[in-house]
């Protein structure tokens, strides 16, 4: 190539990028996109019946052990800082008994201090997406008063959130992928639709170089019940978690996504990995996967599990949440 040749080659080659500057921009911010895990728990267990026994009928799943722990996530898109979910409630007790069927394990740190071990100031957050109602999701939005919270407006109604800072979302922005309903958030952070684990349930995908990244709250309890396409038992609605499971497993087959989990340390191993979650070919849902347990429906002050998210209605929390076997103590009134 002759010098003549070169710059005009290199002309049509910054012309490109001109003309097609919307997408230079999105490229440079997808590859400044950061995410990190918020730990606060680790080294618990789960029980395999709990996390990937559905509605199947007992003894349908061997009885096991998987490692457990709890953390969330933070996105730096490199102009503003979003939470995805914001841990458990300070004061929280977590006392294990021989009957648990979970535990998070020790704790690290409170949900605060664990976003500044992450690198963030909480009040440089500007919005927080919430997945879903749970306590060990919802823990410390009262810590962030400045920032937008976007969550369904299933759950922001469960919840009865108030506040000029809560957004209701209805997921107006049509299908994202394989998921028929969504909210574009940012560039690259898509907030989508996925119920079953509770009503409103929903999920978030960030887009940064060639890899989704689905921060997924609860769907799977962990990356086993994935890989072996369980349910776990503890969800509002059987029927709609299949659905979603199915969609996710489907999104994950056609994307190059890391796999990010709250309740076991695979999520944050995956994300310093940037493991692209590979799955085995079992498709087939458990034949026998029905609603285990419909919950009462009757008036009076309801009290939340706050680790699987039974909800009783009575003066006082059960002894034993009936669902995790988790004492009394962990129960908060809603
Ligand atoms: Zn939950
Ligand atoms: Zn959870």
């Amino acid at each position: 190539m002759n010098r003549r040749d070169f710059i005009k080659t290199a002309g049509v080659v910054t012309l490109g990028l001109m003309l097609d500057g919307q997408s230079f921009v999105e490229a440079r911010r997808s590859l400044d996109m950061k995410i990190s895990a918020v730990k606060l728990f680790d080294g618990g267990f789960m029980m395999k019946t709990f996390a990937c026994g559905g509605g199947l009928p007992a003894g349908a799943i061997a009885e096991q052990k998987l490692r457990s722990s709890l953390q969330n996530y933070v996105i730096d898109t490199g102009d503003e800082i979003i939470l995805v979910d914001t841990g458990m409630p300070a004061e929280t007790e977590f006392p294990v008994t021989k009957d648990s069927v979970i535990t998070f394990g020790d704790k690290i740190a409170n949900y605060v201090d664990a976003l500044r071990a992450a690198g963030y100031a909480p009040e440089k957050v500007s919005k927080i997406l919430v997945t879903h109602k749970h306590p060990d999701h919802t823990g410390e939005l009262r810590a962030f008063p400045h920032a937008k919270i976007f969550l369904s407006r299933i759950e922001a109604d469960d919840m009865g959130l108030t506040g000029d800072n809560v957004v209701r979302v209805d997921f107006t922005d049509g299908a994202y992928k394989n998921f028929p309903a969504c909210q574009k958030i940012a560039d690259g952070i898509f907030y989508i639709f996925a119920p079953g684990h509770t009503k409103g349930n929903s999920i978030v995908v960030v887009e940064a170089g060639d890899k989704f990244y689905m921060i997924h709250g609860d769907v799977t309890y962990t990356d086993e019940a994935l890989l072996e396409n369980k349910l776990s038992v503890a969800n509002e609605d059987m029927t709609a978690a299949r659905d979603t499971l199915n969609k996710v497993r489907a999104f994950i087959k056609e994307n190059r996504t890391v796999y990010l989990s709250t309740h076991t340390p695979l999520g944050y191993e995956s994300l310093d990995a940037e493991k692209i979650m590979v799955l085995p070919d079992v498709d087939e849902a458990p034949a026998a996967e029905t609603q285990s347990d419909a919950q009462e429906q009757v008036s009076g002050t309801v009290w939340v599990c706050s680790v699987c998210g039974y909800e009783h209605v009575g003066d006082a929390p059960p002894e034993v949440c009936p669902r995790c076997k988790q004492p009394s103590t962990v129960f908060t009134r809603k």
